[in-house]
């Protein structure tokens, strides 16, 4: 990996990069889609073989069809009508900050998550968040924070690898001395390796089981906030690549169905260890474009589901870490204008099936707007907007260019501004000074 993008393990600085603006499907940003002549025939095919599943995606298809015909409409009125309703989406997130609906009771135990889902949400809408708000987020956090290390999914409760992940993202968005040392770090290390396994891979929490999800919360938190250490890596990165499956995608374990969230976390958590070379890319590939929905546009979770805005990033965010990859094997395939994915395709499902009427994004027509499908649509639809590349980033923003959202880091899924800061100001700190365990024995 390039030493100045953020994908390195090792040490590095980090240069501006430049910008340019480029189509690489040689169309308009006005050009839509899903509105060409004969566009029905990219519609799901059952063969003559009704199943539940098929049925399901006729369903979705119809709810699709019917908002391709209301914006054919409003285009005769506004050609400029894919509009990112950026306003109606941070009123949406900024209410949910000061106070949730008793509906959501059920996330007691994913607070910190509620934190960064709407904290991302906001930075990638180009909002400043004010100096109340930060003040009040980094009380909160930091009663999650539990004595022994790790962040609980709310005040009092049990340090878990998933909130410790979320709870380290949203500080680190805040860009603020007084929210980087919520976190501390002498303990966050010693919690991380004791949740590690011989194997190389991490439980989500002591006494649970492991998954590579338990990986790539680990591996990103000990990343951006300097506490990456051989201790802690050691047999990972074989551990990951064991969960790349037949069909090319990432498992939860070895030998499990591939997913789009797990290829995610399996795919960062290589980079993140530099060994990318361990995996099949091709195969990875065919699954991950293959996850493109034709009709829809957006991507599916696995194979032979129905499309879900929040695979715009799980699916999508795979294409910059892979391409990175790619290039060092497969130049003629990587250019600067080949972002192996349909980037106007996915943009188009998430401006035109997904934002909900009063601000806030779905995972697909029909459905209702939460904060988690609106942070990964909006990372989604970032990925599909920016792409880096040989230290370029390059732009295709569809419809009006008000509607470009800020650049997400494709491994750690925060602006690249508050990554950048985060990861310089805590490699000018001392490593912390940790009791490494009896090394390698599992505590289970
Ligand atoms: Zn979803």
């Amino acid at each position: 990996m390039d030493s100045c993008d953020g994908f390195s393990a090792k040490k590095r600085t980090y240069k501006e990069v430049s910008c340019q603006h480029n189509d690489p499907n040689g169309d308009s940003q006005t050009f839509i889609r899903c509105l060409t002549q004969d566009f029905d025939d990219q519609r799901c095919q059952d063969d003559g073989f009704e199943t539940a599943t098929s049925i399901d995606q006729a369903e979705v298809e119809d709810n699709i069809k019917r908002n391709i015909e209301v914006l054919r409409c409003n285009r005769e009125i506004d050609p400029q009508c894919l509009i990112m309703h950026k306003e109606l989406h941070l009123k949406y997130l900024k209410k949910g900050l000061q106070n949730l609906p008793s509906s959501l009771e059920i996330l007691d135990c994913s607070r910190p998550w509620l934190c960064y889902w709407m904290l991302h949400s906001i930075e990638i809408l180009k909002e400043d968040i004010s100096e109340e708000t930060k003040s009040k987020v980094i009380g909160f956090l930091s009663s999650c924070q539990h004595p022994d290390g790790g962040f609980g999914g709310g005040p009092g409760q049990e340090a878990h690898l998933a909130p410790t992940y979320a709870a380290v993202n949203a500080l680190c968005i805040l860009r603020c001395e007084e929210a980087y040392n919520v976190i501390n770090r002498e303990k966050l290390l010693e919690f991380l390796l004791r949740l590690r396994k011989i194997d190389g891979s991490f439980k989500l929490h002591e006494g649970s089981e492991t998954d590579i999800r338990g990986v790539y919360c680990a591996l990103s938190v000990a990343m951006l906030t300097s506490v990456w250490c051989d201790e802690l890596i050691k047999n990972t990165a074989h551990w990951v690549s064991r969960c790349q499956t037949y069909e090319g995608g990432f498992g939860g374990v070895p030998d499990m169905e591939a997913h789009g969230g797990y290829t995610f976390c399996g795919l960062a958590s290589l980079v993140l260890l530099q060994e990318g070379k361990l995996i099949n890319h091709h195969r990875l590939l065919r699954w991950l474009v293959n996850r493109q929905t034709k009709f829809e546009g957006g991507f599916q979770g696995r194979t032979n589901k129905l499309v879900d805005s929040c695979y715009s990033f799980w699916q999508g965010g795979c294409f910059p870490l892979l391409h990175r990859l790619l290039a060092k094997t497969e130049p003629d395939l990587t250019t600067c204008s080949n972002w192996l994915f349909h980037q106007r395709a996915l943009q188009e499902y998430l401006l035109i099936h997904c934002q909900a009427p009063h601000g806030g994004l779905i995972d697909k027509p029909g459905k209702s707007k939460d904060y988690y499908h609106t942070c990964y649509a909006l990372s989604g639809l970032s990925v599909a907007q920016h792409f880096n590349y040989k230290r370029k980033v390059v732009d295709f923003i569809l419809g009006p260019d008000d509607n470009e959202l800020l650049y997400t880091h494709p491994i750690y899924n925060i602006c690249v501004p508050s990554a950048v800061k985060a990861i310089n100001y805590f490699q000018g700190l001392p490593f912390p000074k940790v009791q490494l365990a009896k090394d390698d024995t599992d505590s289970d």
